[in-house]
């Protein structure tokens, strides 16, 4: 067994310690008499740092819970030398741990937060590297309550409660009414006491003082499979992200030139204002289609007692290629369209007027053979994508002629 010295101290960085045993593969990997390194358990994320025998650093990547109860320590790299009952110095990145104990203290904080006010209780807590995360059991959770836990908590945290550390038994546990009771088969439990607010059996490392958590900030809420999860930052990661999101609400702002409060309205407006213009430009594009339409019309002379429009147009999506064929068609009874567009894609369209005799599907998968595109469609209108916009001229050609022939 590895002696635990984060159980009885968190704000231990330092320590020395003697290597017990060195681990080749998988991974190079130290085991220690006593460590103050944190090992991924209970929700709580390992800790990183520096283990420094008599000539070299080693760097501390990962920690975990041994198999057999031991705490290993991952290496970056395997030592150059080191042989068992070495003296080692331990150094953990505070700032990570820090980190941790704001988080996970302030988990309990909040979890207490919500049996207290309502009683949901946390069935699991996540700590991820931008976000921590409780899951209550609870069918419903309103915005209100959302806000009532959170003023809560930093009303607790404000108090500077004192939090302590108690080994008791698992019988004494039991009449202490704790929050959560670990399945566990040792009869010695850790209890983390937060002043007259919640006890609960943890082994993660935690602040002294509740003031030590800085604050927390709740976040998104979703419902989840089991209830409720509930995702929040704590301590310098709360100023990180509050600082992040005032950073991008004001980038938002920005576009605007307004102050960022007005950002939704802002936002609503102009999404109002993009439908209302679309609406808009349809309406044109029906319009300019008709004018455009009957001005052809008039200018295509009726030949076999059919009119044939060629045309080629410029800047004209498809939309408005199809919407012009559909108005010549049926402005006159007796017409076939043969329309391209050079851009914004080069594009073709093939229509005629209902009960005229060609098959522009076919026409169409003819010419797209000859030329290069894909595309196809009805006996009455077709359509298709050019390789390029000089194809469209040989395009219009062959389609004309099979028209004639
Ligand atoms: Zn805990």
């Amino acid at each position: 067994m590895t002696e635990r010295l984060y159980y009885h101290d968190s704000f231990l960085y330092d320590f020395e310690a003697e290597v017990s045993e060195f681990q080749a593969n998988p991974k190079p990997a130290l085991f220690l008499d006593r460590t103050a390194f944190y090992p991924t358990s209970g929700g709580q994320v390992f800790d990183t740092g520096v283990i420094s025998t008599e000539n070299e650093n080693l760097k501390v990547t990962e920690v975990a819970d041994a198999a057999d109860g031991r705490v290993i320590h991952y290496l970056e790299a395997p030592p150059k030398e080191l042989r068992a009952g070495a003296k080692i110095h331990g150094q953990i990145d505070a700032t990570r741990r820090r980190d941790h104990m704001q988080q996970h203290s302030g988990q309990h904080v909040l979890s207490a937060a919500f049996v207290r006010l309502f009683d949901s209780h946390t069935v699991s807590f996540h700590m991820g590297d931008d976000y921590c995360s409780i899951d209550l059991d609870t069918p419903t959770l309103t915005k209100t309550q959302i806000e009532e836990a959170e003023r809560l908590a930093n009303e607790i945290i404000l108090e500077n409660r004192p939090v302590e550390i108690r080994f008791v038994t698992q019988e004494v546990a039991g009449k202490l009414g704790l929050r959560k009771i670990p399945v566990a088969d040792r009869d010695e439990l850790r209890i983390i006491d937060i002043h007259d607010f919640d006890l609960s059996a943890c082994g993660g490392t935690h602040v002294n003082q509740t003031g030590q958590i800085g604050g927390i900030l709740l976040r998104k809420v979703e419902k989840v499979r089991q209830g409720w999860r509930v995702e929040f930052v704590a301590g310098q990661r709360a100023v990180a992200t509050a600082r992040r999101d005032f950073t991008t609400l004001t980038d938002a702002a920005g576009l605007f030139s307004a102050h960022i409060y007005d950002v939704p309205q802002q936002t609503r407006k102009s999404l109002d204002e993009i439908r209302s213009l679309r609406k808009q430009r349809e309406q044109s594009q029906e319009e300019l289609a008709e004018a455009q339409a009957t001005a052809l019309l008039v200018e295509t002379p009726e030949t076999n007692g059919r009119k044939l429009v060629i045309r080629t147009v410029a800047d004209r999506d498809m939309n408005f290629l199809k919407l012009l064929a559909q108005k010549l068609t049926r402005l006159a009874p007796n017409t076939a369209a043969l329309l391209a567009a050079t851009s914004p894609q080069p594009s073709l369209v093939f229509a005629q007027s209902a009960g005229q005799p060609f098959d522009m599907g076919a026409l169409m998968k003819e010419t797209l053979t000859k030329v290069g595109g894909r595309g196809g469609g009805s006996k009455d209108m077709a359509q298709g994508g050019l390789p390029n916009p000089e194809v469209i001229s040989a395009a219009l050609d062959y389609a004309s002629g099979s028209l004639r022939r």
